[in-house]
């Protein structure tokens, strides 16, 4: 199996390159964001819990985090791996997904990141409000403070992968396709 974490902050391009790893590598993709706008359409009540952290562009609590992403890594145990994306996102989730593979007998294969300087995410998060909606894209003071709460909570937890020779970086700066050009030399090595 090749479990791959995708890594990097808001508007880097995490979400259009799974889509077309998954097809490639015929991987189950987890995004936790995905999981909560998902919760939010059907009004559950995961759903408006995680709003009121959606809305302001922090991050939803660990443990309601670990909790939720138990279930679809055990319904998939037979698949080809998964990619995740957007999780892990803090140092507990690092540590929570790791126990939690390791209890299922699997292991993280690596985690890739992309990388991006702040300009150009802004840019693009705002071309993608336009073309999905997304709250969370629209507002320019989510977007900063989505990029802050990368930067302050989220970034180090490459730290946890590079400890175990884990981390790999891409330039996310190109057209889609070279992107995923640089991301398959990586996945196909691991
Ligand atoms: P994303 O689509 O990955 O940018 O996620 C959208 C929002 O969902 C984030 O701004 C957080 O509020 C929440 N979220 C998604 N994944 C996580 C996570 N792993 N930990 C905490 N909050 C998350």
């Amino acid at each position: 199996m090749k479990n791959i974490i995708l890594f990097g902050p808001p508007g880097v391009g995490k979400g259009t390159q799974s889509k077309k790893l998954l097809e490639k590598y015929n991987l189950v993709h987890l995004s936790t964001g995905d999981i909560f706008r998902n919760e939010l359409k059907n009004e559950t009540e995961l759903g408006k819990e995680a709003r009121k952290y959606m809305d302001k562009g922090e991050l939803v609590p660990d443990t309601v985090v670990i909790d939720m992403i138990k279930g679809p890594i055990e319904k998939n145990l037979k698949s080809n791996g998964f990619i995740f994306d957007g999780f892990p996102r803090t140092m507990a989730q690092a540590e929570a997904l790791d126990a939690m593979m390791s209890s299922f007998n699997l292991h993280i294969s690596g985690m890739i990141a992309l990388t991006a300087n702040e300009n150009e995410l802004i840019n693009r998060l705002q071309k993608r409000a336009e073309l999905e909606g997304r709250k969370d894209d629209a507002d320019i003071n989510i977007v900063k403070n989505r990029l802050k709460v990368y930067n302050t909570e989220t970034a180090i937890v490459k730290n946890h992968y590079e400890k175990q020779n884990k981390y790999y970086e891409i330039d996310g700066i190109g057209t889609v396709d070279e992107v995923f050009e640089r991301l398959s030399i990586i996945i196909d090595q691991l």
